[in-house]
């Protein structure tokens, strides 16, 4: 009898293209079929379990499975399943969403701009700094710095605010009016600098590029907290205030990605929380929601806010599904969850110092670089010879090695380059995150005794 999974697989490679794969390979391959979760647990279709160690795409922060938000998207369908926010309408759940967001968020940040997702999140930014600057009297203050390696999205605005030449090279990216700067990347980057130097080096890339350019040209600097995709890239504590001090100098808007870094990630609320980052915009999504359902956001300063009221004129700009009330019904069960169930405090005084803590015992594994880490995010890195931090050959093939090895180990961990991420949800347990390095200890053995046969 042909297996249930066998069926699906074969189904899936004749008609679906995913997204961030090899087509041809996954076809070949057949997916992991994901058919059922439950706490940092997820199961194939032929009954495996894997440790989420990724919680989804950093996204699932209150774990899978919590009935609580089900009940809340079900109650809000028989209510009010649809109605947009286009033309002077409301729903409740957005404006409930909107009031919590603003409770939430730093206190300069008083609204917030609906999406669907975090790249439409950064196409709204794309078009809201250049508009604001335009209101001010400022039409040229057009050009939005980025940075190399960076990650805001896939969507055309999205994915040329970013740096991943990766995705610039497919289809012509970025558009016209973005600069992109050097990552805070010091243990690719940082040579024999100490961090501290490394962080103001960094720094001041955004100064001459800024300079380079001219200052009234230049609309916002667009980062993440500490970056995602690029490789959980924490920068040197000297960073942030060295950005912050540029910006404020020569009047450029600070948009604060918090897709990742928001809701909890790095034990506060927000990455701005975090850093102390006084930002202009924050795009949000992923935790937002824990994943259970598409939404994200753009949260706006109050000075941004009121430029925007006061313009006598439409914002053209906005989604069919803004503020779409089941979504943002979902939202709010989850923050509400977050805050009653006191999740960000456990994570900041108690599983987050203890993750930490553990996964240090595996730094010296011989494969082992550098193990780091902030809240409910860390990155191994995976090298040829610790001393001199230089990687294998092969461009990340190290990296994906370990990433499939982790599998079989029952380990779902992500890689990029040769660079291991762990992301968890906010509500692993010890016990859980004994497993976790328990598996990543076993995974980097499998990986090491793999390299060894090779050679
Ligand atoms: N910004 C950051 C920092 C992200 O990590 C991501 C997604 N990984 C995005 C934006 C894009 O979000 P989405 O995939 O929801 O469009």
């Amino acid at each position: 009898m042909v297996e249930q999974s066998t069926i699906w697989q074969a189904m899936d490679a004749a008609h679906h293209l995913h997204p961030f794969v090899d087509n041809g390979a996954l076809a070949r391959e057949g997916a992991r079929m994901v058919t059922r979760a439950e706490g940092v647990y997820i199961w194939d279709a032929e009954g495996r379990q894997y440790l989420d160690a990724f919680a989804g795409l950093w996204c699932v922060n209150l774990g899978y499975g919590r009935p609580e938000l089900a009940e809340a998207a079900a109650r809000q369908m028989n209510e009010l399943p649809y109605y947009n926010l286009f033309f002077k309408s409301s729903n409740v759940p957005a404006a409930r969403l909107a009031q919590t967001l603003a409770e939430l968020a730093p206190a300069h940040i008083n609204h917030v701009f609906f999406t669907n997702s975090g790249s439409e999140a950064n196409d709204t930014v794309f078009r809201m700094v250049r508009y604001f600057w335009a209101l001010k009297g400022h039409p040229d203050k057009k050009v939005i710095i980025g940075r190399q390696n960076g990650y805001h999205g896939s969507t055309v605005a999205g994915a040329s605010l970013g740096g991943m030449k990766s995705m610039h090279r497919q289809g012509g990216l970025p558009v016209p009016g973005v600069e992109h700067i050097r990552q805070p990347y010091w243990y690719d980057e940082g040579g024999d600098l100490s961090q501290d130097e490394f962080g103001l080096l960094a720094a001041r890339a955004l100064e001459e590029k800024i300079l380079e350019l001219g200052a009234d040209n230049v609309a916002a600097f667009i980062a993440e907290p500490i970056q995602g995709a690029g490789g959980i890239i924490i920068p040197p504590s000297t960073y942030w205030p060295e950005i912050q001090r540029i910006v404020q100098k020569y009047d450029v808007l600070l948009v604060a990605d918090e897709v990742i870094c928001g809701f909890g990630r790095t034990g506060e609320w927000f990455g701005c929380d975090y850093f102390n980052i006084h930002a202009d915009l924050m795009p949000i999504a992923k935790g937002l929601s824990s994943g259970y359902l598409p939404i994200g956001g753009v949260m706006v300063a109050d000075h941004i806010a009121e430029t925007l009221k006061q313009a006598g004129e439409e914002f053209s700009h906005g989604f069919t599904y803004s503020g779409h009330p089941v979504c943002a019904a979902v939202a709010l069960e989850n923050l509400r969850i977050l805050k009653e169930e006191r999740i960000i405090e456990q994570v900041r005084s108690q599983t987050a110092p203890y993750l930490q803590m553990q996964l240090q015992t595996l730094a010296d594994h011989p494969l082992v670089g550098q193990i780091r880490g902030v809240g409910m995010l860390a990155a191994i890195e995976l090298v040829a010879d610790k001393h001199s931090r230089r990687r294998y050959d092969g461009n990340g093939r190290v990296g994906a090695l370990c990433r499939d090895l982790a599998l079989k180990q029952g380990l779902i961990l992500r890689a990029t380059g040769d660079t291991m991420l762990i992301s968890p949800p906010l509500t692993i347990t010890r016990d859980e995150i004994n497993i976790l390095v328990e598996r990543a200890g076993q995974a980097l053995d499998a990986t090491q005794a793999a390299l060894e046969s090779e050679s």
